[in-house]
């Protein structure tokens, strides 16, 4: 079934980890008695709040609005109070905190009225993204950008390919393995939507070949419905980062996504299953995203497996749940182990891109100090993307950022596998975070200081008008005056006249 397939260079074969997740169905996460709800959950603006403190909240209403096209909007995921609205510490490397509305449940867990859409082709396709766009749907693959954006091809392109990424190819991760063993019908729900709303003639739904039951239960549903034409499933060899989307893309059709440029130049748009499945959710049945699927796992945990949990509720009740061996404040790896990030804070939330949580990798990362670049060239064999890892670290490190540029540094897609084979174990992906922060900041601040720039310039450009205007109104007063006087100096009567008139 792989045969005619594309490939990428570099990437690697690792050890999944994963049977340690997938021995158990998916089981529901206790409702927690606070549900904290960061307003930035997503790529894009931070929503809105649209509730107050002491406002009462139903399970799916909407509690804040996306903020402008790039962003998305939040909905409480049980009934109850609004409690607070304030900054609380936020799933990030950096460890700050970041406006969160939190919910005291009330146990009850009280639905607002939904609104299922039985035929989703009544509506039109602008109907359909606005569905979503209310929904607050986001890619549920890691990077979270809004949904409906994507199924929004515009005027200007094509769209000739779906593919659903059902590859999910870092280690210990299994959250869209199991989405797709047991909701492989609510997975076609979505596929239906969103070829409806992209007009799109073929689909594509790719999973790795190290997960057989998922590709046969996905084939099998398939299968009940003969009536979606020209979708397959298609098994791909289980490589990391397949399924990073470029990678992807490459591996399932053979084309390449140029650089700095996006799927939808090639025809091309991709979603996550788990992206699917709640799109099916909020068409086919009017639920606006309030849970997902959150692998957890690693040595450390006693019942290891994959959890349906509420956004919102603290990471370290899930862990209990799990009967997971953490001291307070120790470590976990949030994501994969390759692209994840480590965490040490307690009441965290789940939020809508935190597809896994580990604690206990199996082979710790030895704890030693990088050492120098030998110059191996290893990095550069291992890049997927065919970067020069190593000319990018020396860039990085001197801050020369126009260099990291040059080198195509935003190219980087931050898989890890030039870190990873590094015998110097040189963390080259941070340097490489660092320089692109770095990049952004300074895009920012020269954006900010253009913008002050213009309106300085715009103001000066005033002030010379209002003068010019001011001097030319002088001088058509001076004239009229002028004139006036000229006029009564005429009209003034001569001696003759007068004694005429007498
Ligand atoms: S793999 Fe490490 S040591 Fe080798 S060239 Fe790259 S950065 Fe240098
Ligand atoms: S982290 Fe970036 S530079 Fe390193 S291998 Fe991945 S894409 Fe290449």
């Amino acid at each position: 079934m792989t045969d005619g397939l594309g490939s990428f260079p570099g990437g690697l074969v690792l050890d999944g980890q994963k049977k340690r997740s997938t021995l158990t169905a998916i089981r529901k996460t206790p409702l927690s008695k606070k549900l904290i709800l960061p307003l930035q959950q997503h790529i894009g603006e931070p929503s809105t709040p649209l509730v107050a403190v002491g406002d009462y909240v139903l399970k799916g209403q909407k509690i804040a609005k996306a903020n402008g096209h790039v962003s998305a909007c939040l909905h409480a995921p049980s009934s109850g109070t609004i409690v607070a609205i304030d900054d609380q510490p936020v799933p990030h490397p950096s460890g700050l905190s970041a406006p969160c509305v939190t919910i005291e449940t009330d146990g009850e867990d009280r639905w607002i009225e939904r609104q299922p859409i039985h035929d989703f082709t009544a509506l039109t396709e602008h109907e359909v993204r606005q569905r979503l766009r209310d929904a607050g749907i986001v890619g549920l693959g890691g990077a979270g950008f809004p949904s409906y954006i994507k199924l929004n091809p515009g005027v200007h392109h094509h769209v000739d390919t779906l593919i659903i990424n059902g590859a999910e190819c870092e280690p210990y991760i299994t959250c869209d393995d199991m989405i797709m063993r047991e909701r492989a019908e609510g997975i076609l729900d979505g596929v239906e939507i969103m070829r409806y709303a992209l007009r799109v003639k073929h689909c594509v739904i790719a999973i790795e070949d190290n997960k057989p039951e998922a590709i046969s239960a996905m084939e099998m549903a398939l299968k009940q419905r003969p009536h979606i034409e020209d979708t397959i499933v298609t098994v791909i060899p289980t490589r990391y980062p397949t399924g990073s989307e470029k990678q992807l893309i490459q591996v399932v059709t053979n084309k390449q996504v140029p650089s700095h440029g996006l799927p939808i130049d090639i025809g091309i748009v991709c979603h996550n299953v788990g992206t699917t499945y709640a799109i099916g959710r909020a068409i086919s049945h009017g639920e606006p995203l309030i849970s997902r699927i959150v692998t957890v796992t690693g040595k450390d945990v006693k019942h290891a497996g994959n959890f349906e949990t509420l956004f919102g509720t603290p990471m370290d009740e899930l862990l209990a749940f799990c009967e997971t061996q953490r001291e307070p404040g120790q470590p976990f790896i949030l994501g994969g182990p390759m692209m994840g990030y480590n965490l040490s804070g307690d009441h965290l939330p789940v939020t809508k891109t935190a597809n896994c949580i580990i604690v206990g990798v199996d082979e710790p990362a030895p704890d030693i100090k990088p050492l120098p670049c030998i110059r191996c060239g290893e990095c550069a064999t291992a890049c997927p993307v065919s970067l020069l890892p190593q000319q990018l670290y020396w860039h990085s490190r001197a801050k020369d950022l126009d260099k990291t540029r040059e080198y195509n540094l935003f190219d980087c897609i931050e898989c890890g596998c030039c870190s990873y084979v590094c015998p110097s174990k040189i963390p080259l992906v941070h340097y490489f975070r660092f320089a692109k922060t770095e990049t952004m900041n300074q895009q920012q601040e020269r954006a900010k200081s253009d913008v002050a720039r213009i309106r300085h310039e715009n103001r000066l450009a005033r002030l010379e008008l209002e003068k010019h205007e001011k001097e030319l109104r002088h001088q058509q007063r001076k004239a009229a005056l002028a004139a006036s006087q000229a006029n009564k100096e005429n009209a003034e009567p001569s001696q003759s006249d007068s004694q005429e008139k007498k």
